[in-house]
């Protein structure tokens, strides 16, 4: 402990992040923002409460000079924020049950402006709101990644399950997907779990079909980071490539979270994350195993040094959906039944997680044994029932659809 300490102190005073209320506002349709702003980007824990109904928001190595307390209307009562040891608490007390959204972090001109999100919602018989799940779709932009037969690019690839995966946490109620890249553009690893951390995530999936020099190495893999096999890659490496990844590790903009300052700081936190990303992993690989389509290149879930993994507190997975390099892979990478295979996986593995490690207060807990799905234009049963590993059967029969046409808006029950 001791050797640490000159460090700590150190680090305080470069990393005091200091926290101010900005607001309250009401749009039209009811929902409610409370903004403050932040000199950088925290790791914040946020999460409800009952008897007596709250939100709070554990803000982390952060302070605000002047107390916060405001008194607002319906469902707010007050605001209130209480220092602790190494962080802030931000109460917000209600009257009632709400439907919330973890706080985003948007980087601005003045700082980081943390938005929180609530609505006011009868139906509820307690406080909750979704998880959130960052979809990083691997490479983009002016890195193409591998390369497969045909000109087969990894990023075009990777982008297609991601937006397939999207799709369905968008239309499944008490799941918020978000993108960390929707297009072509090009975005670097540090802003990678940047983005996941600014919008909450709760985990992290980042989805790759990576080449090898060897044509006939194929099928799918599961990867979880480690600092050990990290350290033990970084060893070995050369010594232009350690000065490149060195060089941006230091591109740490000064709104940034540093992820590996905290998990010095914070190792049980970090141990509790490498966990859960193994839990994470072998869902989604258990899932994989199952798929029609896809081969399994490594039965177990394996360590490696994507560095895109390392936040300290978000479980975080690797999914190599295949190697683009050998023809069957890329065959069935192309095709849309086998990336539609690969993103269900994922999902059904995530929403296997969630189910058997509840995080309390979201929604996905109030009906573990079933999922409501919303119709969209353009939906068919057939594509649904795939989405989900289901048969049109057991929909048909749990929604007594007794073969009527379904519409947009609709919600289906898919049971497992
Ligand atoms: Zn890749």
């Amino acid at each position: 402990m001791y050797k640490f300490l000159p460090i700590l102190i150190f680090n305080y005073f470069i990393y005091a992040n200091e926290i101010a209320f900005v607001g309250i506002d009401e749009q039209k349709d009811g929902e409610i923002n409370i903004s403050l702003i932040l000199d950088k980007v925290a790791y914040i824990n946020s999460y409800s409460q009952e008897d007596p109904s709250r939100l709070v928001l554990e803000i982390n190595d952060a302070y605000s000079k002047e107390s916060i307390s405001e008194i607002y209307n319906y469902p707010i009562k007050q605001i209130k924020s209480n220092k602790d040891d190494d962080h802030t608490k931000i109460v917000i007390d209600l009257y009632d049950d709400v439907f919330w959204r973890k706080p985003i972090q948007e980087v601005t001109d003045s700082g980081i402006l943390l938005n929180l999100k609530l609505n006011k919602d009868k139906s509820l018989e307690q406080n909750a709101r979704d998880i959130i799940v960052a979809i990083d779709a691997g490479h983009g932009g002016k890195y193409p990644g591998a390369v497969g037969p045909n000109n087969i690019l990894e990023k075009d690839v990777t982008l297609l399950i991601a937006k397939e995966l999207e799709r369905t946490l968008r239309d499944t109620k008490g799941y918020q997907p978000v993108m960390i890249r929707d297009g072509d553009q090009t975005v670097s690893l540090n802003d990678r779990f940047q983005i996941a951390r600014r919008y909450g995530a709760d985990i992290f999936i980042s989805i790759h079909a990576d080449g090898f020099k060897l044509s006939s190495v194929k099928g799918a893999s599961v990867f979880i980071w480690s600092e050990e096999a990290s350290s033990t890659i970084a060893r070995n490496l050369s010594d232009t490539k350690r000065e490149r990844i060195l060089a941006e590790i230091k591109n740490l903009k000064p709104t940034d979270f540093d992820e590996d300052y905290a998990r010095e700081q914070y190792p049980e936190v970090y141990e509790k994350k490498i966990e859960q990303s193994k839990i994470l992993g072998s869902k989604i690989l258990d899932q994989l195993k199952k798929d029609p389509y896809t081969k399994i290149h490594k039965k177990n879930v394996e360590y490696a040094d994507f560095r895109v993994l390392k936040s300290i507190d978000i479980p975080s997975v690797l999914v190599e959906s295949g190697f683009i390099t050998n023809p069957e892979d890329a065959a069935r990478l192309k095709g849309k039944p086998g990336r539609r295979m690969i993103a269900r996986s994922i999902f059904l593995g995530i929403n296997n997680y969630f189910i058997e490690n509840p995080v309390s207060g979201t929604l996905i807990n109030e009906n573990t044994d079933h999922l409501k799905y919303t119709i969209q234009k353009g939906d068919v049963l057939s594509e649904i029932a795939i989405r989900f590993g289901v048969t049109v059967e057991s929909i048909d029969e749990k929604n007594k659809l007794n073969n009527k046409p379904i519409y947009p808006g609709q919600t289906l029950k898919i049971y497992f």
